[in-house]
């Protein structure tokens, strides 16, 4: 079994708290995508008390790219929805899959036809899912969801590349649209099976570490998820379930050696929160950084101070990225 491609220091490696993150220490429990402006209530679409400004189609269309997302997030329970609840489930049998290998074919079949351009599993590292969530609620998953199936959604390089601005923000939105409606998808088809699961975008735990223990790539400079066919320019969600799956091994991969040789996000940064250091480290920079992992630690701080004073999301590092190009 191949070992993964990250370093941990298990004296100082504890599960992250989501208090700690750069949106929850700012008080927000979200990206803005477009223009912060007056809104209506998280259900309703409120007709705006100002405009938008010279963009207003381009800000219109990044903050309408992420409805979907904030329609099904909101329909979940706080504690997530792992589905069906026991008692459902005493009521009948699961369906059987001939083996966890069956399983796993089927489950990533149907997850790439919900959407996922990549996907993987792996069993769950309990060191990856957070210790309390950004308001401060202890995080345990539901008993029995031993696996994680890991997807990936794509995004559209040409809207990034206009990063920072609506455009990319826009696929920025419809990146987390689209994470919500597969996960939800893909748990409720678990759910007509008979097992019980629990769809995640960015809450209850880690998607990267989760990531690439599903073999779907490495952490780059950036921070981020570097894949070999779409490089960072992917979102990321997964979905916890009791349905026995069989685990990806993690990808061998040059990521580091190819990052030492880069830097082209840690000069293409506007707001300098990439480290330009010729190898990572257990270093951190703040808080935001987990400790007991080797990698470059980014700025998050920095990098939301940009994000505030540009009054759009960024994702410049992920524009100016080679890998996966080649
Ligand atoms: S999102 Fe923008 S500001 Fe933040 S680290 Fe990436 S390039 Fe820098
Ligand atoms: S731009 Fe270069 S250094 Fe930065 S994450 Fe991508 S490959 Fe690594």
């Amino acid at each position: 079994m191949p070992e993964p491609p990250y370093l941990i220091d298990p004296k100082t490696i504890e599960r992250f708290d989501a208090r700690c993150t750069a949106f929850a220490r700012a008080g927000r429990g979200r990206p803005t995508d477009g223009r912060t402006r007056a809104r209506g209530a998280d259900h309703q679409i409120a007709a705006p008390t100002v405009g938008l400004g010279d963009d207003e189609p381009a800000l219109a269309e990044a903050r309408a790219s992420r409805r979907v997302d904030h329609l099904l997030r909101s329909s979940l329970s706080e504690a997530g929805d792992a589905r069906p609840s026991v008692e459902d489930r005493e009521a009948r049998s699961p369906y059987e899959f001939a083996s966890p290998e069956d399983a796993s074919a089927n489950i990533k079949a149907v997850a790439r036809r919900f959407g996922a351009c990549l996907v993987g599993i792996t069993r769950v590292n309990a060191l990856w899912v957070y210790s309390h969530d950004a308001g401060g609620a202890p995080v345990s998953l539901p008993e029995g969801l031993e696996f994680a199936v890991v997807m990936a959604v794509e995004m559209d390089r040409g809207q990034i590349r206009q990063s920072p601005g609506p455009p990319a923000s826009a696929e920025t939105g419809r990146g987390y649209s689209a994470m919500a409606a597969l996960t939800v998808s893909l748990s409720e088809y678990l759910a007509l099976l008979g097992y019980r699961s629990l769809p995640s975008g960015n809450d209850t735990a880690l998607s990267i570490p989760l990531a690439i223990d599903a073999g779907l790539g490495a952490m780059g400079r950036n921070g981020l998820l570097l894949t070999s066919d779409f490089g960072p320019c992917v979102r990321l969600c997964k979905v916890f379930t009791d349905l026995p799956l069989k685990p990806d091994v993690s990808a061998a991969d040059h990521v580091e050696e190819y990052c030492a040789a880069c830097g082209q996000c840690a000069a293409a940064c506007p707001a300098k929160a990439i480290s330009d250091a010729p190898q990572p480290s257990f270093d951190t920079v703040g808080p935001y950084n987990r400790r007991g992992v080797r990698r470059w630690a980014v700025d998050a701080e920095r990098c939301l101070a940009f994000w505030e004073e540009n009054g759009t999301s960024c994702s410049t590092c992920v524009a100016a990225c080679p890998y996966g190009l080649d």
